[in-house]
């Protein structure tokens, strides 16, 4: 039965396929853009040059520098570069990195954004940046942040090599599962939570079998895509908040932190949500999703374990504690025994289990 529910479609241009890169000129006109700052990592800089010479006179100019979790500092001095090339927009042409500067700059100067993924993050379709000060993280939610344009070019996504490819993937599919069993679950974004998951679970072993796999890519930018969507309608719950935590606390890599916790913290949800676990066994065509996750991380070749990506085993208690100290809302009650054995599986590389609560 469908119960009430509230849905609120975000406002967004997709323009996706193969060589739709070449559309970026007329993505900025059709924003009435008429200099453009363009936006990349260091490694990324060359194309981002390359995307500028075709973007003829509304290339403003590139600032190389975005890095991961967005520090102030690093958009300080793209603030500046905007300044000094008068840019009246931004192209950020990469991953959640370079999105996230994009998006700090648009919510300090309202400028408009057109957005070009080259990783599976999800970021471009969601109000929302995380950015770091001091060692500190904390997250905006504002309606300024979301950028107007996306442009998803499969093309761009055949050099992520297949290792990124896996944990950026299983990092899309975290926020669809989390969405099958959010507290503002509809049954729009389940659908489109069930058809990304399905989408990335099938492309992903292919693209880690042949890399240059067009018809695979192509599947998994549009998984991406979809669980992007989820993430930016509605709220995520224990297993993003424990990867932000882990993240923050002990410096690891995003993705692969998603990809290693993913399978834990289903299994302790897994009790409350049954019709979210249904959903998810169907997607990925197993019958346990939390196993499900743990063989598909497996079978890319991903890190199963903490330990591997450089927390301490010392920190176990730590994340435990940290994870129910800011209290927010998950479909199970956070207990902090069962959250610790959750982290330790996950430290230790251990399959994902349902530890039940205290007596
Ligand atoms: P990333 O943007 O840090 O990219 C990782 C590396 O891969 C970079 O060096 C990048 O230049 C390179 N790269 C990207 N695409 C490539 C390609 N196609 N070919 C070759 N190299 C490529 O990694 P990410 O996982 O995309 O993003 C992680 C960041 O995004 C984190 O800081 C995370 O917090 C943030 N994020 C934010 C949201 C949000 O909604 N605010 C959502 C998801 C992620």
């Amino acid at each position: 039965m469908i119960g009430s529910f509230t849905f609120e479609n975000l406002p967004c241009r997709v323009v996706f396929g193969s060589g739709t890169l070449a559309s970026a000129k007329a993505e900025i006109e059709r924003l009435g853009g008429k200099r453009a700052l363009v936006l990349t990592t260091p490694q990324q800089e060359a194309q981002g040059k390359s995307l500028g010479a075709a973007l003829g006179p509304l290339y403003a100019g590139i600032f190389p520098g975005a890095t991961m979790h967005t520090p102030v500092e690093v958009t300080e001095r793209a603030l500046a570069a905007m300044k000094a090339c008068e840019a009246d927009c931004v192209v950020s042409l990469g991953g959640g990195s370079t999105t996230g500067l994009g998006k700090a700059l648009a919510l300090r100067t309202g400028v408009n954004q057109l957005c070009i993924p080259t990783t599976y993050a999800g970021s471009e379709m969601t109000p929302i940046v995380g950015q770091t000060e001091n060692g500190l993280k904390t997250t905006v939610r504002d309606a300024a942040i979301l950028p107007e344009t996306v442009i998803y070019d499969v093309d761009l996504t055949l050099t992520l090599p297949a290792n990124l490819a896996a944990t950026s993937g299983i990092n899309a599919i975290a926020h669809a599962v989390e969405a099958l069993y959010a507290r503002d679950t509809n049954p729009v974004t389940s659908l489109m939570a069930e058809e990304g998951i399905r989408a990335l679970a099938r492309a992903l072993p292919a693209i880690a079998a042949k890399s240059d796999d067009r018809e695979a890519r192509t599947e998994a930018l549009y998984g991406a895509w979809l669980c992007g969507v989820c993430l930016g309608t509605v709220g995520m719950a224990l297993h993003h908040k424990l990867c932000h935590t882990l993240g923050g606390t002990f410096d690891l890599p995003h993705a692969e932190t998603h990809t290693i916790v993913l399978p834990h913290a289903l299994a302790y949800n897994a009790p409350a949500v049954p019709d979210a676990m249904a959903r998810i066994s169907r997607a990925i065509g197993t019958t346990d999703a939390s196993q499900g996750l743990y063989d598909l991380a497996k079978r890319l070749g991903a890190k199963l374990a903490l330990r591997d990506i450089g927390m301490p085993e010392s920190g176990i208690d730590k994340a435990a504690d940290l994870a129910v100290t800011n209290a927010y809302w998950n479909p199970r009650p956070l207990e902090r025994n069962a959250i610790r054995e959750l982290i330790a599986r996950a430290w230790a590389g251990e399959p994902p289990v349902t530890i039940k609560a205290a007596a």
